[in-house]
């Protein structure tokens, strides 16, 4: 089931909830319902409530950036397209026993960083072959320079956004980052469908 989309008190959207947490922050007054499906209902206790699609929390929250720099596999792949960097064979066309893995450019062996500009996705066939090496040390080059992703990439990579969702998306970040997003999250559905 599709969840709920929850705005900051700034109106920046902040992540995806499930509905009834959604419900729960509205009922306990820490959010108010900006948008709602008032053909759906749920029940609480006691009340019926149209749907909550979109919400804004009372209070500011502060997201710390080390949380938005994060870097996991899930949103790397999404990053990268699923496809390995050096090979650049997408995770559709990997053998059997391949999979898609993180590699670090400069390895950490060598003092590389685990951070979003030192790490690509690479298929294991060409993560194994790298070992410990930089790419130009073994003839590997980069289809694409590793960059750090907006934060709102990393948090809708990888989820269905409604209509009226991503209005709030476009509204806050503007119209090209609500289009790079559906072009990951297509991706994502592609991969989902042939994976
Ligand atoms: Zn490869």
């Amino acid at each position: 089931m599709l969840g709920c989309l929850a705005l900051n008190s700034s109106f920046e959207p902040l992540t995806m909830v499930p509905l009834r947490r959604a419900l729960r922050l509205v009922i306990d007054g820490k959010a108010e319902i900006v948008e709602a499906d008032h053909e759906a209902l749920v029940r609480s206790e006691r009340l019926a409530y149209p749907r909550p699609i979109v919400i804004r929390l009372a209070k500011f929250i502060h997201v710390p950036r080390r949380f938005r720099r994060q870097v996991t596999n899930t949103f790397l792949f999404a990053r990268d397209r699923y496809t390995c960097q050096y090979c650049g064979r997408p995770s559709v066309q990997l053998r059997p026993r391949e999979s898609l893995t993180r590699d670090h450019v400069v390895p950490l062996s060598r003092g590389g960083l685990n951070t979003w500009t030192n790490v690509v996705t690479a298929c294991s066939a060409c993560n194994t072959k790298k070992a410990d090496h930089l790419p130009d040390e073994c003839g590997m080059h980069l289809l694409h320079h590793p960059v750090e992703p907006h934060f709102v990439h990393l948090s809708w990579a990888v989820r269905r956004l409604t209509p009226t969702q991503a209005k709030y998306i476009k509204m806050f970040y503007g119209a090209e980052v609500l289009h790079q997003i559906e072009a990951l999250e297509n991706r994502s559905v592609a991969q989902r469908r042939l994976g």
